[in-house]
C-alpha cells in the first residue's frame, strides 16, 4: 500500500464533470469542502467521442469557470491504469482508447483528470456521506450495470480502487453475460442486461421472487467481497437502489445469514447522484497516489 501524500491545497472553485451513459452533468463547486455546487449544463452524454469533447469545450469556454484551475472527470467507464484514457466502455464504445484526458485539456487549457464514476462516488461519499470515518469500505452503484470501487485504509494510508463486482461469477450461473465471458453477477443484477433478456425495464418489474432473486444474487457478490478484502461498510448507490427502497434492507438480510463471523453494514448512498460529479470535483486535491485506476 502506498504511504499516503498529503491533500493538495486548493483555494480555487473546482469544476467537475460527470458522463454517465445517459446524461453529462458538469458543476461548480466553490471549494473542496462542500457537496454544494452550481449546475452549469446538463445533456445526453453523445456515443461519438468528438462531439461530447466539443460539447463539454462550449460549456467551458461559454460559462463562467474563471478561478478554476483543474477539472475532475468522472466516466462510466473502465480507466486505463495511467488514468489518461478509456479502455473498456460497454454504454461508451466510442470512447475506448482516444486520449481523453490530453484532448480535453488541449481543449480546456486546464489539467485534466479522469476517474471512473465508482472511485468518484467513493470519494465523495467517504468525505460528504455514509463512508466519513470509514477505513475500510466499498461504493456500490446498482443501475445499468453493477460496479464498485473499494477504499483500504489505515491512519495514514489509503488506497482507492475501481473493482468489478458486477463480472464476478457465480457459481453454477450459465447466463452469457453482456461483457463476454459467462456466469457474471451482473447477469442477476445488471440494469441493461435484465431490460435485453426480459424485454421490460427493471423499475417496472413488481414480482417479489425477481426481487427475491436479486437480492440473493448481489448478497453473495457483497459476502464475496467482504471476505476477500475485509470491509466493513458499503455505501448503495445508483438509480435502481436509490428507487426501491426494499432493496437494502433485503440485502442487509442475506448478507447477515451468509456471512459468518464477520459483518458487513450496508448504507444508502446520501450523495445520490450527486455523488459522482462531487467526487470528480474532489480528484484535484486527492493525491494520485491514492488512486488505483
Ligand atoms: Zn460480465
Amino acid at each position: 500500500m502506498q504511504k499516503r501524500a498529503a491533500e493538495q491545497k486548493y483555494d480555487a472553485p473546482l469544476l467537475g464533470i460527470d458522463i454517465g451513459g445517459t446524461n453529462t452533468r458538469i458543476g461548480l463547486f466553490p471549494s473542496p469542502d462542500t457537496p454544494a455546487y452550481t449546475l452549469l449544463a446538463k445533456f445526453p452524454t453523445y456515443q461519438e467521442y468528438e462531439q461530447e469533447l466539443r460539447a463539454i469545450g462550449q460549456v467551458v469556454r461559454e460559462q463562467d469557470v474563471r478561478g478554476a484551475t483543474y477539472i475532475g472527470v468522472s466516466v462510466a467507464a473502465r480507466i486505463a491504469k495511467d488514468g489518461q484514457s478509456v479502455i473498456f466502455a460497454p454504454n461508451l464504445p466510442g470512447y475506448v482508447d482516444k486520449p481523453f484526458a490530453t484532448e480535453l485539456a488541449a481543449l480546456c487549457h486546464t489539467p485534466v483528470r479522469l476517474a471512473h464514476d465508482t472511485v468518484c462516488g467513493l470519494l465523495a461519499e467517504a468525505r460528504f456521506g455514509v463512508l466519513r470515518a470509514v477505513e475500510r469500505c466499498a461504493y456500490l452503484t446498482v443501475s445499468t450495470g453493477t460496479g464498485a470501487a473499494i477504499q483500504l485504509g489505515k491512519a495514514d494510508t489509503r488506497l482507492v480502487s475501481s473493482i468489478e463486482i458486477g463480472h464476478q461469477i457465480l457459481d453454477g450461473n450459465s447466463r452469457k453475460c453482456l461483457c463476454g465471458m459467462t456466469g457474471c453477477l451482473e447477469t442477476y443484477t445488471g440494469g441493461r442486461q435484465l431490460e435485453l433478456r426480459y424485454g421490460q425495464p427493471v423499475e417496472h418489474r413488481t414480482e417479489s421472487a425477481f426481487w427475491e432473486t436479486f437480492a440473493e444474487k448481489l448478497a453473495i457478490g457483497l459476502v464475496n467481497l467482504a471476505q476477500l478484502t475485509r470491509i466493513d461498510v458499503v455505501a448503495v448507490s445508483g438509480a435502481i437502489a436509490l428507487n426501491r427502497t426494499s432493496l437494502v434492507p433485503a440485502l442487509q438480510q442475506n448478507i447477515d445469514q451468509l456471512l459468518i463471523p464477520s459483518t458487513l453494514t450496508l448504507r444508502l448512498a446520501t450523495l445520490g447522484e450527486t455523488a459522482p460529479l462531487a467526487g470528480a470535483a474532489l480528484l484535484p486535491v486527492i493525491p494520485e497516489s491514492d488512486i488505483l485506476h
